[in-house]
């Protein structure tokens, strides 16, 4: 009796009598509009009604496109992808083929990866910034080794501004700045494109680029950049500039700034390489930034390296106050993040702890007033001049220099101690550290481990260590 009423209240519920809708039901899903999100896989022909009416199961399932025979590619049904709203066709094959990094969660198993899609794909398509007809990009990877099919072999993306119609492109899940994606992803991409080639989808004269050779970004990384420089066909062409000068039709007045080989940008963005003044049309803000990265000092230290803000490409500071100098202390840190040995791969932690700095934890710029690479040169945060965010109660008193890696257990090699030495020595010939500073670890005048016992040990040693009590 209570089996009954049960099903007639069914029937009358779903309106199209439970025996349509049965293999779906079989599968363990429920029939839905395919424009709605699925936590598991969609399955076509399974539901009743119209062709969209699809089959969303509770938990997905691992399906190959069958595309590739050396790599696995995860259809979207498999993922759940959501309908697009909208497709246009690409022509093919593409002579471009770009690699990006989300930025986002790396995943190495199937069900992480799905969620990233299914994440990435949402975000793309209801992020008020976005509001993409589909994920952006063609093609997506896990380290789990797998591709995961974003718009395909045969549709114009939204990935590489001035460049989604001749190119196809492949995203790394995860951020790929400081470390490079494991063998298993980079594998499962060049066996991708391969594959594209031999369908007819991607030119066999193709050019490979990283997203930040064509746009002002640290897209797909610096590791992974750095790894992609050494495949095949890496700028096997220029990119076509005149598909840029088309997309930026004010480019004629920014001509300075192009001949640099920049873009013109208000320069409270990031940059991926460096800022320069005076190239640019309208306000001062709108800078020049150069997608690569130039070397400049200060030239304040004749014994000493200054790399300038603009040289490596630092943000505008959202405000900033003057500090009384000279002043009377002089504060040691570590950065507790990566270490570098190398311009480019100190610009890249510096890029990275400016962003970390003012958008995670909302401060006005870059914590410190100078940090120090292995490399031997000091990087420009706050400089003399301004009062920093680096050892609470003591910033408006004191300057700060921060080794960038973690010194704990080893110290900072001797090019990056003789860089602060000279760097204090300057400062007081320069009239901003005062003759008879006293220098203290962070650890002194505050509950943390920084700059890390091994660096905390070297510096105690040094000349004015606790010269006077805090
Ligand atoms: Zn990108
Ligand atoms: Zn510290």
């Amino acid at each position: 009796m209570n089996k009954m009423l049960c099903l007639i209240l069914l029937l009358a519920v779903t309106g199209h009598g439970l025996a349509s809708d049965q293999p779906c039901t079989d599968l363990g899903g429920h029939c839905q509009d395919d424009h709605h999100k699925c936590s598991g896989s969609y399955y076509s022909g399974k539901c009743s009604g119209s062709a969209t009416r699809r089959c969303c199961t509770r938990t997905a399932v691992e399906h190959d496109t069958g595309d590739c025979s050396n790599v696995k590619i995860i259809s979207r049904d498999s993922w759940g992808a959501r309908r697009p709203a909208s497709i246009s066709t690409i022509h093919s094959p593409v002579p471009d083929f770009f690699i990006h990094h989300t930025e986002g969660g790396a995943c190495t198993s199937f069900s992480a990866c799905i969620s990233q899609m299914k994440g990435i794909q949402n975000y793309h398509m209801d992020d008020a910034n976005h509001h993409w007809s589909d994920i952006g990009y063609s093609f997506l990877v896990g380290e789990d080794g797998k591709i995961y099919e974003g718009r395909g072999w045969n549709r114009i993306g939204a990935h590489t501004q001035g460049y989604n119609s001749r190119g196809l492109a492949a995203s790394f899940m995860g951020s790929f700045m400081t470390h490079s994606p494991n063998s298993a992803a980079l594998n499962a991409v060049k066996e991708l494109i391969q594959c594209g080639i031999s369908k007819g989808k991607v030119s066999h004269s193709y050019a490979l680029f990283g997203h930040r050779d064509v746009g002002s970004t640290d897209c797909p990384g610096t590791a992974l950049y750095n790894v992609i420089k050494t495949w095949p066909r890496f700028h096997a062409h220029s990119p076509k500039y005149g598909v840029f000068f088309f997309n930026f039709s004010i480019s004629d007045v920014d001509q300075p700034c192009i001949d640099l080989g920049g873009s013109c940008q208000d320069d409270s963005n990031p940059c991926s390489g460096s800022y320069y003044s005076g190239k640019c049309t309208g306000s001062a803000n709108r800078r020049c930034c150069k997608t690569i990265a130039v070397e400049h000092d200060t030239g304040d230290c004749s014994d000493v390296k200054i790399i300038s803000r603009d040289s490596w490409g630092a943000r505008r500071p959202g405000s900033t106050s003057t500090i009384y100098t000279p002043v009377p202390d002089f504060f040691i840190h570590h950065t507790d993040g990566g270490y570098c040995t190398s311009f480019s791969a100190c610009i890249s932690q510096m890029k990275g702890i400016q962003n970390y700095h003012m958008v995670s934890r909302n401060w006005a710029d870059i914590g410190y007033s100078f940090l120090v690479g292995e490399d031997g040169k000091i990087y420009e945060g706050r400089g003399w001049d301004k009062v920093g965010a680096h050892t609470s109660g003591y910033n408006s008193r004191g300057l700060a220099a921060s080794f960038m890696g973690n010194f704990a257990t080893r110290a900072p090699n001797s090019a990056a101690l003789n860089a602060v030495k000279k760097l204090i020595q300057c400062g007081i010939r320069k009239g901003k550290v005062s003759s008879s500073y006293a220098l203290f670890g962070h650890r002194d005048v505050s509950t943390t481990t920084c700059p890390g016992t091994a660096l905390y040990n070297v510096i105690k040693t040094w000349p004015r260590f606790k010269a006077h009590s805090p």
